[in-house]
């Protein structure tokens, strides 16, 4: 409305000035004609008719306090919205368990414009989207129950007007200030290189690289204080094996050896850790299996990067996006970003760090590399492969290998309002099923797959098929369910011959699914479960045509205690024989993509024929060269080889900025 209005004043001049110049429509003067070479006179900015002046938008509410229920993105959030006769007087969230330092932003950003503005159209937060929705959609039931005009309130939309152009001068520039563009200010400042970085979100407390659970590393003081074997040598080439040495193998093995440098970093900035190797079946058995579990809280995190890149100068710009590399020549000199109100930003810098965390946001992108895999994002919408774009504008190629990082905590339903996530987080337990080493069948109700992977290995070996089958379909019988809630698959998979050693195991000590009633209910209601007493009739809900004929072959690999189609460890095989029965669909989710731009061991973006692009390093997710596909079976090693590759591009990217 208001640009409407901009619009039409900027109109009636332009047609002043014409009409000044054409004489066209004015009326007849006894002046002489200016000379051609004159200027006209600035003329005054028209009056608007006075019904014509912006007022705001004139609501009528019934005045009270009213009450909304809405989800989040982590759980049900209670939103108090309060009105005058006329206006939203005050928004209360009043119960929430999103996480505090993203709602605070939210509340700080989306509350505030939305009373100061009497106004529905306002923007949500970069970085916590969902919870910014959550409290537009809460206070648009309450403006409905007070009797207002909802789409009036949406309409007016509130548009922050770009500020003057922003130049800056800098050693080394960041984009994305995740695990790996973290890592990368830390230790480029160290190098003495001043260093400046624009981050996407809003604030650092949205990065993924805080989010993260812990990484892989070998020969750190954490590991050598429990005498852990393992060394670089083993890791790299059991990696090496594992990718087909289909990676760059100078560049895994140097991130191998500086992973040890980077997590002694993180102890120094004031973070702890613990070995854990319960985490999933490892490849070093006995040996540590090198998963570092970070102890410190969020909120601690948080206090640790932002302490530390106050401490190294280093200069955040949020709400900022980088776009574009400048170049002179061949070579990268700097970026060019946009601050959320449209600001343009310009960096000189003799170095640039892409680090924008591949391309999970992306939908075209994941199109393109990922054609006909239905899945959900479990993170990182904000990459949207700004970082390999940007890269690929400047001459650098992409590496061959493309996949997704798998999330391990079970399916995920775009039906559903709770979604698998991390443990700790509100979650429908039905989603568990999927990833039990229960049978697990196509679109067409076909086995496709050895489901005890998902169990012992969910992101790597597990993760491969369900990302092709996707969405996959979860069978269970009543009695499956009661063993789930009463003793939980720990207990369950002992009794059926679970080794001591079961190292997976031991995560899933203690885990019973105390609420898996109501959740199956819960997925009924919502349509992605379904109940019924013969395996014909559940068969049609998801049009699983085979399914009968299935279980009746799955159910003889049970009675045999053997697999004869995919091997699976009979400690898996479950009988599904007594009805009623359940079918669960799952929808493949993922961390994060896996592909990116080609690097060389100094993180280095090359070119098509394989010669570095000067001044261009590629940190983390961006980097192509990194990362398998399937993912490693080696718990952490996302986090690990981000912050590792990092460190890295860091150091060697201020090297060549105060040596150029
Ligand atoms: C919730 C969650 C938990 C995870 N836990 C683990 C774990 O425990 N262990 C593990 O190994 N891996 C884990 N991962 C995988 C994880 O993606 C990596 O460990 C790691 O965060 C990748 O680092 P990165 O620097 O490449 O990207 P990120 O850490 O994702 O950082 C990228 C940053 O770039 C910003 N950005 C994007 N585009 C632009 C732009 N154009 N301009 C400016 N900024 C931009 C983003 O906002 C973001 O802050 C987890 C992922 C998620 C989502």
């Amino acid at each position: 409305m208001k640009r409407f209005k901009n619009f039409l004043s900027l109109l009636l001049v332009l047609l002043m000035i014409v009409a000044m110049f054409t004489g066209c429509g004015t009326p007849t003067t006894t002046e002489p004609e200016k000379p051609a070479t004159e200027q006209p006179e600035e003329p005054e900015p028209p009056k608007e008719p006075e019904d014509e002046k912006e007022e705001p938008i004139t609501q009528s509410y019934k005045a009270g306090t009213y009450s909304e229920k809405v989800y989040g993105y982590l759980s049900y959030l209670n939103v108090e919205t309060t009105f005058s006769d006329t206006k939203i007087t005050d928004i209360k969230i009043t119960e929430h368990d999103e996480t505090p330092e993203l709602l605070a932003m939210v509340e700080e950003q989306v509350v505030r414009d939305i009373i100061d503005n009497q106004s529905l159209g306002v923007d949500v937060v970069s970085g916590a989207t969902m919870s910014s929705m959550a409290v537009i959609n809460a206070v648009s039931k309450s403006v409905e129950a007070a009797g207002g005009d909802v789409s009036a309130l949406r309409a007016n939309r509130v548009t922050k007007e770009p500020g003057p152009d922003e130049e800056y001068t800098t050693d080394v520039v960041i984009v994305g200030m995740g695990a790996s563009g973290f890592m990368a200010a830390h230790n480029a400042a160290a190098q003495g290189a001043k260093v400046m970085a624009v981050e996407k979100g809003a604030s650092i407390a949205v990065s993924n690289g805080l989010r993260v659970s812990g990484p892989f590393a070998i020969d750190t003081p954490v590991l050598r204080a429990q005498n852990s074997k393992l060394t670089v040598d083993k890791a790299f080439y059991h990696m090496m094996n594992y990718s087909k040495w289909s990676v760059n193998a100078p560049l895994v093995r140097r991130s191998l050896e500086t992973s040890s440098e980077s997590v002694t970093q993180l102890l120094d900035m004031g973070y702890e850790f613990r070995e854990a190797d319960f985490r999933f079946e490892t490849p070093f058995k006995g040996d540590y299996g090198g998963f570092h579990l970070i102890l410190n809280p969020y909120s601690e995190r948080i206090n640790i990067w932002e302490k530390t890149l106050k401490e190294d100068g280093v200069e955040v710009l949020y709400n900022t996006t980088g776009e574009k590399l400048l170049m002179d020549g061949d070579k990268v000199v700097g970026i060019e970003a946009k601050r959320r109100d449209g600001t343009k930003v310009t960096i000189h810098a003799n170095a640039v760090i892409l680090s924008t965390g591949g391309f999970i946001g992306n939908k075209q992108m994941i199109a393109e590399h990922f054609s006909g895999v239905t899945f959900n994002p479990a993170g990182g919408s904000l990459s949207t492969g700004d970082g390999i774009r940007m890269a690929q504008e400047a001459g650098a190629v992409l590496d061959k290998t493309f996949g997704l990082c798998g999330n391990e905590y079970g399916g995920t339903n775009t039906k559903a309002k709770r979604s698998a996530k991390q443990d700790k987080f509100d979650q429908n337990t039905a989603f568990k099923f999927g990833f039990y080493g229960v049978l697990n069948v196509d679109a067409q109700g076909n086995r496709f797959m050895d489901e005890g992977k998902l169990v012992d290995y969910p992101m790597s070996f597990g993760s491969e098929p369900i990302m092709r089958h996707s969405p996959f379909y979860t069978v269970v019988d009543q009695a499956y369910v009661d063993a789930m809630r009463e003793i939980g698959l720990y207990e369950y998979t002992r009794a059926k011959g679970a080794p001591d050693d079961w190292v997976i195991g031991e995560y899933f000590k203690g885990k019973v699914l105390t609420n898996i009633d109501a959740d199956l209910e819960e997925g009924i209601k919502e349509g992605w479960v379904y109940k019924a007493d013969t395996i014909e009739e559940l068969a049609t809900f998801f049009g699983t045509e085979n399914l009968k004929e299935t279980v009746e072959k799955y159910n003889e690999h049970v009675a045999n205690g053997f697999d004869a189609q995919f091997g699976k460890d009979p400690m898996y095989l479950s009988p599904i024989s007594e009805g009623p029965f359940y079918i669960v669909e799952n929808e493949f989710s993922a961390w994060s993509t896996i592909g990116g731009v080609r690097v060389d061991e100094n993180l280095r973006a090359l070119n098509n024929k394989n010669r570095p692009i000067p001044g261009l390093y590629v940190a983390g997710a961006d980097a192509g060269s990194l990362y398998s596909t399937p993912y490693y079976d080696v718990p952490g090693t996302f986090y690990g080889l981000a912050i590792a590759s990092g460190t890295i591009a860091g150091q060697e990217a201020a090297k060549f900025s105060l040596n150029n």
